[in-house]
């Protein structure tokens, strides 16, 4: 067990530095210490994630997981600031966080939207890794065009009844609870009738099947929900304020998704993009031009991820470069993933057992950075209509009531 720091906004820094190294001392295992001296790898060889996420409740119950949160919710209430001090201290760590899309993309629509009551029951359950969380946002009728779902929500006294399918829904084989969209008034246009849910998955009438992808893993899933039954209490928001609330996790979502995550820019087969820099006189004249030209880009990136996260703590919204940060990020990964994956040469077609190279997986998952999170295309129109001021797209449905909207 590991009890919550005792620290508060009022700790120096030097005392956030020296209580945040003696908790490190005393309860990060003596292996991981010693290996990440020797940087991430070393720390990968010897930590799995099965051990990882066994000992994960020691770091959340001392509140460093959501060190920003306040406490009743698993936090430690402390600033940004000090945030970044603890997150100094505990870098070559590695300690990631579990549950990202319970803590990004619900918790944001909770902290917004929720009840107090909702926030006490789900927050803290989130943090320690009890309760894994998803996103049953997306069918096959409604990707881009999210707004349109169909996936149907009646009122039954204390409860509302689900029916309908979801499609691409990540870690739902491994969740127990989803945030989930369903259309509760089809008389509606398209995004007024929407009310956004907590979903336990452990309740009859959930059935997930999971999805193999190119990369050989099961990542996302289908799941179909028939006359499922969740209460009242589980619902986010106002009935018919589900998009409103939507807007919450999407946002930030596309945060998440532009920042170093989701198949690593910056991490070229587990290791850093320093790497792709290795033997460089041994490359010619035109893949030197082209390595240098993406080394230069991602520190564009960096430098811009890094100026709207300051923006963003400064109290100022997130502003254009948020929105081009997506589109950077996929367009950008891609192209890098593709270039350490040639420099691995006949090593990236052919290798020896039933485990692809790290790399070859990187670079095949980072195909799906154009799609999550919305695809490239509608982050484009989002910038040209929102951001450059061009005239909008033509949306003819979008007055008009959703069950009068013609459909397959
Ligand atoms: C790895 C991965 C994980 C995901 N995880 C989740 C998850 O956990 N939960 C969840 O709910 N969803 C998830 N998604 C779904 C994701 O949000 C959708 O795939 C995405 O929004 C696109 O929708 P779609 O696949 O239906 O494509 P469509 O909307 O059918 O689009 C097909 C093509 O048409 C283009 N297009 C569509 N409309 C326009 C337009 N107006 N203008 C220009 N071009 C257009 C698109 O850009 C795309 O190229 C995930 C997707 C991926 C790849």
């Amino acid at each position: 067990m590991s009890e919550r720091l005792a620290l508060d906004r009022t700790a120096s820094d030097d005392h956030l530095r020296s209580v945040v190294a003696d908790w490190v001392e005393q309860h990060v295992p003596e292996p991981w210490r010693q290996a990440a001296a020797d940087g991430h790898d070393a720390l990968r060889r010897v930590r799995d994630r099965a051990e990882y996420e066994a000992w994960y409740p020691v770091f959340a119950d001392a509140g460093l997981a959501v060190a920003t949160w306040p406490v009743a919710y698993g936090g430690l209430d402390l600033t940004n600031a000090q945030a970044r001090v603890v997150e100094s201290v505990l870098a070559p760590l590695n300690l990631g966080r579990l549950n990202p899309l319970g803590l990004n993309n619900t918790a944001s629509a909770l902290f917004a939207f929720g009840t107090e009551e909702q926030r006490l029951r789900f927050l803290p359950p989130m943090v320690r890794n009890d309760e894994a969380w998803c996103q049953m946002f997306s069918e096959p009728g409604a990707g881009s065009d999210l707004a349109s779902l169909a996936l149907r929500a009646d009122r039954d006294g204390d409860e509302w009844v689900l029916s309908g399918q979801k499609v691409w829904s990540t870690w739902a084989h491994r969740s127990d609870f989803a945030i989930c969209l369903a259309r509760t008034d089809p008389a509606q246009p398209k995004r007024k009738g929407i009310t956004y849910f907590l979903v336990d998955l452990r309740v009859p009438g959930v059935e997930v099947r999971e999805l193999r992808h190119m990369g050989g893993e099961v990542d996302f899933n289908e799941v179909w929900l028939d006359e499922v039954r969740v209460p009242d209490f589980h619902r986010v928001g106002d009935a018919g304020d589900g998009w409103r609330v939507a807007g919450a996790t999407l946002s930030s979502e596309r945060q998440m998704v532009a920042g170093a995550g989701s198949g690593g820019v910056g991490r070229l087969g587990g290791r850093g993009i320093e790497e792709l820099l290795v033997d460089l006189d041994r490359a010619s004249a035109v893949e030197r031009e082209r390595l240098m030209r993406l080394y230069a880009e991602e520190k564009i990136r960096d430098w811009t991820n890094q100026r709207v996260r300051a923006t963003v703590k400064a109290g100022g919204t997130p502003g254009p470069a948020a929105s081009i940060g997506k589109i950077h990020q996929a367009v950008l990964n891609q192209a890098l993933q593709l270039a350490a994956t040639d420099r691995l040469g006949a090593a990236a077609m052919a290798w020896e057992g039933p485990e692809m190279p790290h790399q070859v997986r990187g670079m095949i998952r980072s195909r799906a950075n154009s799609i999550e999170g919305g695809t490239t295309e509608i982050m484009r129109n989002i910038l040209g209509e929102q951001v450059l001021g061009l005239p909008g797209e033509p949306r003819v449905d979008k007055s008009v009531p959703w069950n009068e909207v013609p459909r397959n």
